[in-house]
């Protein structure tokens, strides 16, 4: 077969994902794709996967994704004429620790919401099924019957084989020697066929190069930050285990295993994993790595203990080989910073699971322009800049790697690579006893744990003394040390702890949503609704867009109407052709011709691909400027110290003004339901701002505060959060952002805004201490009707709160049920926003 000279796709690597990636391509009707691989089919990772294709994961679409593929995986053999082994025998996932049941209760009630099958099982009924099994500690078991295995290169065939049936032509022993960029769009890539060379024109090309992806990216000067580490399993001699014997995950102790050959293979995650460290991965076909028995020993024994007849049994095989994993152990998928190059990689142990689902997604994503399901998570343009240092990657998936089965706390902060991106105020954060969380690299407070003293309304003093007492600390211990204030910091904190009071305990909430807490979150909140709150939100992404024909292409793809006067701030959502938001932003008139958008912090990089994708020149400002949001009643008297400006503008307008000596653009917006303003300055002057604002607050009763106060504030006033409440798969009119779309012109996603069959409703949970934190089950009239967008405790309406898409018709009043973890508590649906419904404190000057 020869090589074309142009194509319309190029899929790079026919490893599992490669294959499938081309095989769904076809399926919704591309023709020209061709497939190329350097070796033979599935000679990267493929060939020597434990076959695994285990359904449950911690996100939604994950599990989505790997429920598609355990869907696709028995038909093949049908659809393509490959049968790929498919062995559906089910799979259990043991639980050893009240932790564990607790994690595996929640990961039941969100599968309920989804369709997953799967069930709650005792220890003993688990050993019924699998008399192999030890099962004196187990506490609980899922059963999930759809789970299975199967052949991992007979999958690649058999999808292999279906994308050629379809017109796929598929390309071995080619290797990709250059990829060919032309106005930041790829145009073509360039092959070596042994000695002879060729190039294939194209506009669309997929690096499914597995571990090699970084490297092939790095062809046209993209990042893909794959890192390959070694992965180890083994096979028993066979002692007559059935072919029947269901899958097993038992997390607690880090392995899994399955029936093979009448044996069985043993897999194991262990807490100090090794890197492949190559410049050149996969250069040769199917590499395995020396049996490293040392490390697999304690994987081994866990095994033994609860497979005891394993203790008896010898291992006849060892598998030892390369797999691509990513900083966050989320997959890479999506379009890089070049048009037209797309990525499909860093599969993290479950890319055969994954695979049917992995096609299906960036098929639908390049053909359609976006997929049915929210991948932000997934999304490689989630990461900054830092993204192309191997040494931050490195450090980030050898951490993921090492925690692959350990319980993921909503809340709970990894450590790895941190810190990284810092505010400029972030010493004074330090000082004053921060406990800092992370996103996208950036170091953010999530609250003050000197904030956990009395209430400023008991006479006590903010973050412990606020401004004079972090003057204080930079006196006596220097700011360049702020490594050891931090440490200081935290003991301060652990002391603090032991010092909660009987209120405080009693006001931590149940289960999981009280792990990752402090009493400190509500006296930040009670602050900012009784005097004012003083938050760092520096980090927020913010992109500039200027030029004659600036309002014309955003009015084209923003759904709000931003033909306003300069000074005007408009709310508004970014929709797809579905009507699904894609970005959810401010978006600033500076001048005429000049306009700021304002995004969350993980958002930036994604929302500027978006807008590029639509035509726009966007320019990235997000590290020029600090933003400190002051907010409260007493916000008006601070900032009146400091400023000789007029400063009652109105709301969702901006302003140049002078606070102190610094130059500011202050913007009248809120999002935690409070009059104030976001103060934008250039980054120097952050620290004297942030200086400036604490010593002219203090005395008002203001407190620094962090991010959880404002996740609390904004719940309270039904302020969405794009990638929980809203994502691609939701409407504005589903969303009760109706208000944000303009009547008066047209604009992208508009044709498909139609009335919606279910919406957005605010719950209230009848019981105060029993929190939701997102993903949480809701039944309607006892039948599994949703699930939750994001919950939390509201301190100034003192009600837990929750969000949840319910069938439309749903009214105030109406009772539902919410499973917080295992226990069916009663909500009511309730008219919302529950704080200032009228929005006086934020639309009037403070009394
Ligand atoms: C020991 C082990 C056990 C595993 N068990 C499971 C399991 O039970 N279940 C599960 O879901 N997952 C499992 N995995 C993970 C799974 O095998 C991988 O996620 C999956 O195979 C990755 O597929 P891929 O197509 O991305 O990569 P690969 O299979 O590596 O394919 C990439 C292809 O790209 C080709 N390529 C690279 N560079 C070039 C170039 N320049 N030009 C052309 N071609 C190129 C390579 O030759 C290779 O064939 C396991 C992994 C390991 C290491």
């Amino acid at each position: 077969m020869e090589l074309p000279n142009s194509a319309r796709a190029v899929v790079i690597g026919g490893g599992v994902a490669g294959c499938s990636v081309a095989y769904h391509l076809a399926r919704l009707g591309w023709s020209e794709v061709i497939l190329v691989e350097r070796h033979e089919l599935t000679e990267g990772t493929t060939w020597h996967s434990a076959g695994f294709v285990g359904q449950l994961r911690s996100t939604v679409t994950q599990t989505k994704m790997i429920m598609y593929s355990a869907g696709l995986y028995p038909e093949l053999a049908e659809l393509t004429g490959m049968d790929p082994g498919w062995h559906g025998v089910g799979g259990l996932r043991l639980a050893t620790t009240p932790e564990r049941v607790e994690e595996s209760l929640r990961l039941a009630g969100a599968g309920e919401t989804y369709g997953l099958g799967l069930s709650v099982l005792s220890g003993a009924e688990a050993k019924e099924m699998l008399p192999l099994l030890d099962v004196r500690d187990v506490r609980a078991a899922l059963w999930l019957p759809g789970d299975g295995w199967l052949d991992p290169a007979l999958l690649a065939r058999a999808l292999a084989a279906g994308a050629e049936k379809l017109g796929v032509r598929i390309f071995t022993g080619t290797r990709v020697t250059g990829l060919d960029v032309v106005g930041g769009e790829v145009s073509g890539v360039r092959l070596a066929l042994g000695a002879e060379e060729w190039s294939v024109q194209a506009d669309t090309v997929v690096i499914a190069a597995g571990a090699a992806s970084g490297r092939v990216g790095r062809l046209a000067g993209v990042d893909i930050p794959v890192v390959p580490i070694k992965h180890q399993y083994v096979v028993t001699e066979p002692f007559d285990v059935p072919s029947s014997m269901p899958t097993v995950r038992d997390p607690d102790n880090i392995v899994y295993f399955r029936e093979e050959g009448g044996g069985i293979l043993v897999g194991g995650y262990i807490r100090t994993p090794e890197i492949w460290d190559t410049g050149n991965p996969l250069e040769e076909p199917r590499t395995l790595f020396a049996a490293d028995m040392p490390k697999f020993q304690e994987s081994w024994e866990s095994a033994a203990r609860r497979v005891p007849a394993l203790g008896r049994t010898g291992i006849v095989k060892v598998v030892h080989g390369p797999e691509a994993f990513t900083p966050d152990g989320e997959f890479l998928l999506g379009e890089t910073a070049v048009r037209g190059l797309w990525a499909a990689a860093g599969f993290c142990v479950h890319g055969l699971a994954a695979a049917g689902g992995v096609g299906k997604i960036m098929a639908e994503w390049i053909v359609d322009g976006s997929p049915e399901y929210d991948v932000f998570g997934m999304d490689l343009r989630r990461f900054g800049g830092h993204a192309r240092s191997s040494s931050w990657a490195r450090a980030k998936a050898l951490d993921s790697y090492s925690k692959y089965y350990d319980i993921v706390y909503p809340g709970e902060e990894r450590t790895a690579a941190r810190p990284l991106r810092r505010s400029p105020a972030w010493v004074r954060h330090a000082e004053l006893g921060a406990e800092f969380g992370e996103k996208s690299g950036w170091e953010r407070v999530n609250w003050f744990e000197s904030n956990a003293g009395p209430s400023p309304e008991a006479g006590g003093v903010p973050g412990r003394g606020g401004a004079s007492e972090a003057r204080e600390l930079r006196e006596t211990e220097g700011v360049g040390e702020v490594q050891e204030v931090q440490e200081g910091g935290r003991e301060a904190q652990k002391a603090q702890r032991g010092r909660e009071t009987r209120g405080d305990r009693e006001a931590r909430p149940a289960g999981w949503a009280g792990r990752v807490w402090s009493p400190a979150i509500r006296q930040e909140c009670l602050a900012t609704r009784d005097a004012a709150g003083l938050f760092d939100q520096t980090s927020f992404s913010k992109l500039e867009i200027s030029g004659h024909q600036a309002l014309m292409r955003l009015q084209r793809v923003c759904a709000g109407q931003l033909d306003r006067p300069p000074g005007s701030i408009v709310y508004t959502q970014l929709l797809n052709e579905r009507g699904g938001i894609e970005a959810d932003l401010t978006v600033t008139r500076l001048a005429e011709d000049r306009f700021r958008l304002v995004t969350g912090t993980a958002f930036g990089v994604h929302d500027a691909a978006w807008l590029r994708g639509h035509g726009l020149d966007v320019r990235d400002v997000t590290s020029a400027h600090a933003c400190y949001c002051l907010w409260g009643p007493r916000a008006l008297d601070i900032l009146g110290t400091l400023s000789d400006d007029d400063l009652t503008f109105g709301y969702m307008r901006a302003r140049e003004i002078s606070v102190g000596n610094v130059p500011v653009l202050a913007q009248r917006v809120t999002f935690v339901g409070e009059f104030g303003w976001e103060l934008y300055c250039p980054s120097e002057y952050g620290l004297t701002l942030w200086d400036a604002l604490m010593e002219a607050g203090t005395p008002y009763g203001m407190r620094p505060a962090g991010y959880r106060a404002i996740d609390s504030m904004r719940l309270e006033k039904g302020y969405r959060v794009w990638g929980m409440d809203i994502t691609p798969e939701t409407t504005p009119v589903e969303a009760g952002l109706g208000f944000a779309v303009a009547k008066d012109k047209d604009f992208l996603g508009r044709s498909a805004l139609e009335a919606a069959a279910r919406s957005l409703a605010c719950l209230v949970l009848d019981d105060p201490r029993q929190v939701c934190l997102a993903g949480e089950p809701v039944r309607l009239g006892g039948a599994p009707a949703s699930r939750v967008t994001s919950g939390g405790y509201g301190h100034r309406v003192e009600r837990s709160i929750a969000y949840a898409y319910l069938p439309a018709g749903t009214a105030p009043g109406d009772r539902v049920e919410v499973g917080v973890t295992g226990t069916w508590v009663g909500a009511t649906v309730v008219a919302e926003p529950l704080y200032d419904p009228a929005s006086d404190r934020i639309r009037h000057l403070p009394a």
